[in-house]
Parts: structure tokens; C-alpha cells; sequence
């Protein structure tokens, strides 16, 4: 299948070629790579008790950068009794307005730190520098410094409530967005007044390790926040520890339901934020070249690792060959390849699991008779990679359209009224995301109202502030993350 798809690619025709760009690539020599990393716990980085160390890789050279402490029952222990006692003694009691100001320190620091994050993300991730620099990173600091002021203004966010913290929050985070998911539950979890034990995915632990540096830097207070490395059994050690009260989980739809399970019963407040197949919907007056930029970007931003990513593009009949036409040309012109070079639209996959998976699920579309077509552009040899994919002739049925790919792969679908477009969008059991491209404003209210989605953008995509709500209903999970309703999710309301 990969060969046939590289012939395929070959013979795309010679208009569909790109421009020329000279190498642009960021330097590296200002990140300072430490051999191995040890766990924080109660403000102080730690050995394992485990003993136990695990590599972890850049995904677009097989490099090893560093190796990480594997955290077993005893260290998920040890950070969990560090956070409730940083709890009761110190961060459960102080005023709001002191902890605001952390929060802005840590964020001040995030930005002056700025290329230094940008660079280990995406050594560390695989995506393009101008996506961590543009969007993670920024990001990142804008969530403290949101959430910084909300620290001492709880009683005016929730009028009429006596909001308290919960206790301590158990937060496993994953690796599509590694320094962002870390702000996003970091921040309205100290602002609300709790402690934290997070832990990052495994293939990218680098930078919340580093996060804890600046932490440190801005003297938060010790055991605040704990930080643990370690795989799948980590996590599950965190998230079923007795003494942790809040649970707040990002990854996949299968680990969310076994969290559900084990904390069915326990008291502990839980939100999770899963997968998605989200639809965005093109109408035939819509903009259409506006219409590529936004398909292009819900698609391939981040490789596609992106849980609200636009992976059905459902399009109406009358404009589907011009559009996707369109597409392909715009296609054509992404810059695939060394993640760190300015110029690199598409970086690399962040793992091989992940490009056996996007690998497995596109052999699935051929075989079962979807049309793909690639991006034709160089592969790097070494690391993991997978050209940009466009799936024509795809059938609600298939799996392409059905699962989540995560990856850089589109399945087009068309429609020919407003309400058989929502009937194809709701046929998922996902509702984290939607896209509506449309001329009309009445059209746009009309479908945001009847998608079950949990965001729907309006002509645009993937647009992220931290004051506005963001989460999922049915298989992408509950409760909100940003704005006022994120906040709630780290409070007592009662
Ligand atoms: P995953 O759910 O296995 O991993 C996410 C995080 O959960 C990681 O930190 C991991 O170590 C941890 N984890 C794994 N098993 C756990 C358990 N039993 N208890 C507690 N924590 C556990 O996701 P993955 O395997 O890295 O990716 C698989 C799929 O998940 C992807 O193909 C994609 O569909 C989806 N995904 C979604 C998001 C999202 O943002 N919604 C992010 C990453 C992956």
C-alpha cells in the first residue's frame, strides 16, 4: 500500500509543485539537553524510587535526547502525600491574590523563556518550529496568565456560591501538545487553590520537566506541584490513588472509559477530554479559497495530531470537484520534512506507534475502496513520517470516516442540504469539534444549534483562547477546559 501511495505520489502533475525555500533552520545550541531527569516531588527533583529510566527520542531523527525517571506506585505515593501536605498547609489557605501572582511570574517566565520551549517541544514532538513558536508556547503563557486573574476573583465568577477548592488534582496529560495540555490543567488547578501531581506522556516528556524548572524559578511553593514521567501504569497509579480528589484526564477515548471505571463510586470530581472526528461542513457560497486555508489547517496543523481536528471534510455536491481540486493544489504546496527548519509546515509523526496506526487505518480506506491521493514532496530517511492525504469516494461506512485517524489524513464526503450535512456530522459517536463554511450568518446559528458539538467554528478553525470553554459531549468526554467553565471543574460549588 505504501508503495502504490508513493507511485500515486510521483505521478502528481508537475502544476501541483511548490516554491523552492533554502534551509531555515532554528538553532538548537541555547537548549541545554540534561543526560537524565529525575521526578518532582515536593519541590525537589528526585530519583525514582522505582529505579527504573526510559529514553525518550526526537521523532523526526530517532536521536536519543535524554533519559526520564519511570515513576512507580511508591513515587505516585510520595507525590500524591507532597501535594496534599502543600495542600493543607500552604496553597488551600492562601488568599487568592497570592497566588495570582505566582501565576503571573510562572507566565512571565514561560514567555521570556519562550525559544527555549519552542525548540524542545518540537525537538521533543516532532512539530514544526513555527507552530510551538506561534501557538504552544504563547498559548501556554496566555492560559496562566488568564487563569493568574482569576485567582482572587473566584467569588465573582461563581456570584452567589461559596467556590472552594477540591484538594489535590491527579492530571495525566498526553503528547500532541505537551507544554499546552500541561498549562491548561496546571493553571485553573492553582488558581482554583489546589495542588497537582501531573503526568506527561511518555514520548514527550521534556518539556513539563522543564515546566517544573520555571516552577522552581518562580518559587512556587514546594509540592504544589509534583511531576511524574512514566507510561500508561504511571498514569493509572495517579489517577487511582485514594487520596487524590479530582481526576482531569486528556488522551484517548478507550484510557478515559477505563478512568471512568476505576473512580465509578469514589467521589472523585472527573473530567475527561478524549478523541473526535470532527466534521467541517463547506456550503457552496461559501469563500472558497478561505474555505482551503481552513480545511488545510483543521487538517494538517499539527500533523493531524489534534484532538478536534477537521478530519471529515463534508462538502456540498455542486462544489466538491472544484474544492477538492483546490485542495489538492494547496496541498501541493505544504513543506514537509525537518521540523526545526522556519519554513516546515508539516513536521514529523510523533511516534512509531502512532505511524503504524495512521498507517494501518489509511490501508484500511484502500481496501475498502476509498480514493487517496498525497502531497508529493521528499520524506526525510531517517524518523516517521506520512505524507499529507486526501481520501475521495469515502462512505460513511468506512473506518476512515468512523475512527479517529490522528494524523495527517482528510476523508471527503458530500452532502446536498443543510440538514443532510448535519445528519453526516452528528453520525459519529465523538462531538468534540465542528467547522461551518457558509456566506449566510442565519445558516451558521442554524447548524451551530444542531451540531452536537462541544465547539463549532465559523469560518475558520483550531482557534484557541484560554477564556473560551473547551470539551466535548458523548466518546470526547465531559466537563470544559477554559473560561469560567474550566474553572468550575477545579472547584467546590456546593
Ligand atoms: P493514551 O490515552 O494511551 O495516552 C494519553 C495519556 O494517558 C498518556 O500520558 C499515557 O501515558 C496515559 N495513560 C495511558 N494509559 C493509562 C491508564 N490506563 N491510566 C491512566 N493514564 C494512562 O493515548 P495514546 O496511546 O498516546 O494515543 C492513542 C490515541 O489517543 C490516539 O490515536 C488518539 O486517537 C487519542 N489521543 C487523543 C488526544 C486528545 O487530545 N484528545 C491526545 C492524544 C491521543
Amino acid at each position: 500500500m505504501a508503495e502504490q501511495l508513493e507511485r500515486r505520489a510521483e505521478r502528481a502533475p508537475a502544476r501541483f509543485g511548490g516554491l523552492d525555500y533554502a534551509p531555515a533552520p532554528e538553532a538548537t545550541d541555547h537548549v541545554k539537553l540534561r543526560a537524565d531527569h529525575g521526578l518532582l516531588i515536593g519541590g525537589r527533583w528526585v530519583e525514582p524510587l522505582s529505579g527504573k529510566l526510559f529514553k525518550t527520542i526526537n521523532p523526526a531523527t530517532e536521536e536519543v535526547l535524554a533519559e526520564v525517571a519511570e515513576a512507580g506506585e511508591e513515587d505516585v505515593d510520595a507525590a500524591v502525600k507532597a501535594a496534599r501536605a502543600a495542600y493543607a498547609k500552604v496553597w488551600g489557605r492562601m488568599p487568592g491574590a497570592e497566588r495570582a501572582k505566582y501565576l503571573y511570574r510562572i507566565a512571565r517566565i514561560l514567555q521570556e523563556r519562550a525559544r527555549e520551549f519552542a525548540v524542545l517541544e518540537t525537538m521533543n514532538g516532532g512539530k514544526p518550529i513555527k507552530e510551538s513558536r506561534d501557538v504552544d508556547v504563547p498559548l501556554a503563557a496566555a492560559h496562566f496568565f488568564y487563569h493568574a486573574g482569576w485567582a482572587d476573583k473566584l467569588d465573582y465568577a461563581f456570584p452567589g456560591r461559596r467556590p472552594a477548592p477540591l484538594g489535590v488534582a491527579a492530571q495525566v496529560i498526553p503528547w500532541n501538545f505537551p507544554l499546552l495540555m500541561a498549562a491548561w490543567k496546571l493553571a485553573p488547578a492553582l488558581a482554583a487553590g489546589n495542588t497537582v501531581v501531573l503526568k506527561p506522556a511518555e514520548t514527550t516528556p521534556l518539556t513539563a520537566l522543564r515546566l517544573g524548572e520555571v516552577l522552581q524559578e518562580a518559587e512556587l511553593p514546594e509540592g504544589v506541584v509534583n511531576i511524574l514521567t512514566g507510561a500508561g501504569a504511571t498514569g493509572a497509579a495517579v489517577v487511582a490513588h485514594s487520596a487524590v480528589d479530582k481526576v482531569a484526564f486528556t488522551g484517548s477515548t478507550e484510557v478515559g472509559k477505563a478512568i471512568q471505571r476505576t473512580l465509578a463510586g469514589s467521589g472523585k470530581k472527573l473530567t475527561l477530554e478524549l478523541g473526535g472526528k470532527a466534521a467541517n461542513i463547506v456550503f457552496e457560497d461559501a469563500p472558497l479559497d478561505q474555505a482551503v486555508e481552513g480545511i488545510v489547517n483543521g487538517i494538517y496543523f499539527n500533523q493531524g495530531h489534534v484532538c478536534c481536528a477537521g478530519s471529515r471534510l463534508l462538502v456540498q455536491e455542486s462544489i466538491a470537484e472544484p474544492l477538492v481540486d483546490k485542495l489538492k493544489r494547496r496541498m501541493a504546496t505544504l513543506r514537509v520534512g525537518d521540523p526545526l527548519d522556519k519554513n516546515t509546515d508539516v513536521g514529523a509523526i510523533n511516534s512509531r506507534a502512532q505511524l503504524d496506526r495512521i498507517e494501518e487505518l489509511v490501508a484500511s480506506g484502500e481496501a475498502d475502496g476509498a480514493q487517496a491521493w498525497q502531497a508529493p514532496c521528499e520524506l526525510p530517511q531517517r524518523g516517521f513520517w506520512f505524507r499529507p492525504t486526501v481520501f475521495t469516494h469515502v462512505a460513511q461506512s468506512y473506518r476512515i470516516a468512523q475512527e479517529e485517524i490522528f494524523g495527517p489524513v482528510l476523508s471527503v464526503l458530500t452532502f446536498r442540504t443543510p440538514d443532510e450535512a448535519v445528519e453526516k456530522a452528528n453520525n459519529t459517536p465523538y462531538g468534540l469539534s465542528a467547522g461551518v463554511w457558509t456566506d449566510k450568518g442565519s445558516r451558521i446559528l442554524d447548524l451551530a444549534n444542531r451540531m452536537r458539538a462541544g465547539v463549532v467554528w465559523a469560518n475558520t478553525f483550531n482557534r484557541f483562547d484560554p477564556t473560551s470553554p473547551f470539551g466535548g459531549y458523548r466518546e470526547s468526554g465531559f466537563g470544559r477546559e477554559g473560561g469560567r467553565h474550566g474553572l468550575a471543574g477545579y472547584l467546590d460549588l456546593s
